[in-house]
């Protein structure tokens, strides 16, 4: 009852005010300038703030459609969900997964990103996974959404870009060291949990032809060795190496032989090349396997957030 108290304390500490569209940009509302807002009463903030007005319309480029079309975030969002993760997974989960959407999707606001002007396209490679999700089989997801309506993750004045992946590796990656980003957020961290996870360690088995045919767009000379890990990041994903001499990436090589994730080990066995890979996805941001596994040890929706994406707020979109 405490910790339900604080986690509603710190919550309604950190109302957020839109400012305006356009900017993509959130100010809590004690950091306002002089202006009506903070002459106002507490409790007149708050009656904005509960406005059943929280929603923005996105401009979505559906994958295998031509036309780019404006939708409602919050209407969209739950075929988000439930593409993006079970439904099975316990609530906390879900909602986190809701708002780590909701988040992710605004961040890419009017963000230039797609040459149609969408601000999202439905490539999970580019953007996000979406379904069509059904109000009565896919509950779950239109829950998730509602109960966590217009809550975005802020850091400093902006929404966070809340990146996720299936499964970590034991510790989620830097976007820094992973995609040269600095990003503060999304650094690496443990990950508790995702190694108990089904499917967290899977074998690829290639004969030294499959192999040499699989990477054979980087024009490696067959007489080197077939790879040499040269950098690891901190979270253990390849970040560098040589593949008969050739040298490369492990994202590169892991899109090459469709692995689980670049997190991977190389084992032979004669001429057989075994690969072990651990996590699944590039293992930046929240872990969806570990906030499942934060919410069945009775975490809450905005404990799993906080927990993959510190220094982040939780905040409320209010228009
Ligand atoms: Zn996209």
């Amino acid at each position: 009852m405490l910790k339900q108290l604080l986690l509603l304390i710190l919550f309604t500490g950190l109302l957020a005010f839109i400012i305006p569209y356009g900017t993509q940009r959130l100010r809590e509302d004690r950091a306002e300038p002089a202006s009506s807002l903070q002459s106002a009463p507490r409790e007149a903030a708050l009656s904005v703030e509960e406005s059943p007005a929280e929603d923005l319309l996105i401009k979505v480029s559906f994958q295998g459609e031509d036309l780019v079309k404006t939708v409602s975030l919050e209407a969209f969002l739950p075929g988000v969900v439930a593409a993006e993760m079970p439904l099975s997974y316990e609530t906390a989960a879900l909602e986190a997964q809701a708002v780590a959407a909701r988040s992710y999707i605004v961040s890419r606001w009017n963000s230039g990103l797609h040459q149609n002007g969408a601000d999202l396209c439905t490539d999970s490679s580019h953007c996000l996974a979406w379904r069509e999700a059904d109000p009565q089989s896919d509950a779950a997801a239109f829950a998730a959404v509602e109960a966590t309506r217009g809550q975005v993750l802020t850091y400093g004045e902006t929404v966070a870009q809340t990146v996720f992946h299936a499964l970590s590796g034991k510790r989620t990656e830097s976007a820094a060291e992973l995609w040269g980003e600095e990003i503060p957020y999304l650094c690496s961290l443990p990950s508790a949990g995702d190694s108990e996870q089904e499917g967290f360690e899977t074998t690829e088995v290639f004969s030294l032809e499959e192999y040499w045919q699989a990477v054979s767009s980087l024009s490696p000379d067959q007489s080197a060795a077939p790879l040499v890990v040269l950098r690891r990041t901190s979270g253990g994903s390849v970040l560098s190496c040589t593949v008969g001499g050739a040298e490369t990436t492990g994202v590169v090589l892991r899109s090459l032989l469709g692995l689980r994730s670049a997190r991977f080990w190389l084992s032979y066995e004669g001429d057989t090349l075994c690969f072990t890979v651990q996590g699944y996805g590039h293992g930046v941001g929240m872990s969806q396997a570990g906030a499942q596994s934060m919410a069945l040890g009775g975490f809450g929706y905005s404990d799993i957030l906080l927990t993959y994406y510190p220094g982040c707020r939780l905040c409320r979109m209010v228009f």
